[in-house]
């Protein structure tokens, strides 16, 4: 089935509002294994709207149009609509005596120009729409249908879900199974080239979606029934994380930190965080999560030297010798931050976020961390690219990936 997008409206042109109602389209049908194949977006022109109705029903199965159903005189859909088919308006009564209806509940006058949401193209089937005034309506052309709905994204979204996707998911073919399964620390593109050799057919497809810094890997299966749908996605999971191993932290709405928190918990230990360019990051992810404060029990930003070394005792030796930025300091300040928190694992963050400080031997990027658990300490240094807040977000993530692959490997 192939499915088109039509998308109408001058302030989308413009670049004033972002076309969620295509995102959110594209989105719900993934979930019955289709896919969107193309989509337009075109003025409040008549001509215009009829070009794209006629091109998108010449290649496509099902059309979905948005916007323009409005009572103004900028909203020409209907019209063109109508153009399309070649047939006249009519008034449907019963969607009329709904608005008027609407606007007596509401205590609003009903103007003459409202009446323009209750005219169809001849022949079209009126689709409700149970949040606001403007109905859709369905109509064929040729081999396609297409259904015309309003432009406000809360109104799209409740008849997409009313009278669209109940009829898509009717005739989608067996039964769709999806997964999303979460990763960090490797590029989209490592990931897509790390899945290469998974063959994908009618059957399966994979969906990439970066969401700075992670990177969701969505596989979406068909089966013949649920059953061989829940068995083939099964299949494919664990191929995908086999081929990405520790890169793979959760799955559906896992949230990062949460996952942290929760290897923690299952094997009793908890957590302190010194941070110098991070800021607090770390500290705000952990606290993020409901209920942290029986494993996360310190973040301490130690910005200045003075308070590495008062803080953390920090040596002032390895200050002066090594640089704030250095393996020495990172480690002095993990084992610091583990002392003063009480906690059995920490990790220390020290590098130089930019977009000054940077030096031909630490280029800005250049981060140190430290990680300890039980007293043994290990480290890692990175050179990140990006601006400032960029490499703050992705230095924390790091830090607390580091503390979860130190969790999963001693397990
Ligand atoms: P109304 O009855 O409010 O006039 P309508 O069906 O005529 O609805 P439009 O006039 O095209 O729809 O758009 C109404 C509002 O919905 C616009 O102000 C715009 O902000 C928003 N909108 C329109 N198209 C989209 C879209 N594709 N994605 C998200 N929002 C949209
Ligand atoms: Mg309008």
């Amino acid at each position: 089935m192939n499915i088109e997008i039509v998308s109408i409206g001058n302030e989308l042109l413009a670049g004033d509002v972002v076309d969620t109602n295509a995102a959110h389209l594209a989105r719900s049908v993934a979930r019955y294994g289709l896919r969107v194949h193309r989509s337009q977006t075109v003025p409040d022109v008549v001509s215009a709207i009829v070009d794209a109705l006629a091109l998108a029903a010449g290649r496509s199965d099902v059309v979905v149009v948005s916007g323009g159903l409005g009572p103004t005189t900028d909203d020409l859909t209907t019209e063109a609509a109508a153009r399309l088919s070649g047939v006249d308006l009519e008034l449907h009564q019963p969607s009329l005596d709904r608005i008027v209806e609407r606007f007596r509940l509401r205590g609003m006058p009903f103007k003459k120009n409202n009446e323009k949401q209750a005219w169809f193209p001849k022949g079209a089937e009126v689709l409700e729409n149970p949040v606001g005034t403007a109905p859709g309506f369905a109509l064929s052309h040729g081999a396609a249908r297409l259904f015309f709905l309003p432009g406000v994204h809360r109104e799209y979204v409740a008849m997409i879900d009313a009278s669209v996707l109940p009829r898509l998911a009717a005739e989608a073919r067996g039964d769709v199974r999806w997964r999303t399964l979460r990763t960090f620390g490797m590029t989209e593109s490592a990931v897509g080239d790390a899945l290469s050799d998974i063959p994908l057919d009618d059957g399966l497809f994979i969906q990439y979606r970066a969401s700075f810094p992670e990177i969701l890997v969505t596989p979406v299966v068909r089966g013949a029934d649920a059953a061989a749908a829940d068995a083939r996605l099964g299949v494919v999971c664990a191929a995908i994380r086999e081929r990405l191993g520790a890169h793979v932290y959760g799955e559906g709405a896992d949230s990062f930190p949460a996952v942290v928190g929760a290897l923690l918990r299952e094997r009793g230990l908890t957590l302190a965080a010194a941070e110098s360019c991070t800021g607090g990051r770390v500290a705000q992810m952990m606290t993020s999560v409901p209920g942290s404060s029986d494993v996360f029990l310190l973040g301490a930003v130690t910005y200045s030297n003075a308070a590495k070394a008062a803080v953390l005792g920090v040596r002032a030796e390895s200050l002066a010798a090594h640089g704030a930025v250095s393996e020495q300091v990172a480690r002095e300040m993990v084992e610091g931050v583990a002392r003063v928190g009480g906690a059995s694992v920490a990790v220390a963050i020290t590098g130089i976020a930019g977009p000054g400080g940077g030096t031909d031997d630490k280029p800005v990027g250049t981060v140190h961390f430290a990680v300890s658990v039980r007293g043994q300490v290990s480290h890692v240094h990175h050179r990140f690219t990006g601006d400032r807040r960029w490499i703050q977000t992705i230095a924390a993530w790091r830090a607390l990936d580091l503390v979860r692959r130190a969790l999963v490997d001693a397990a």
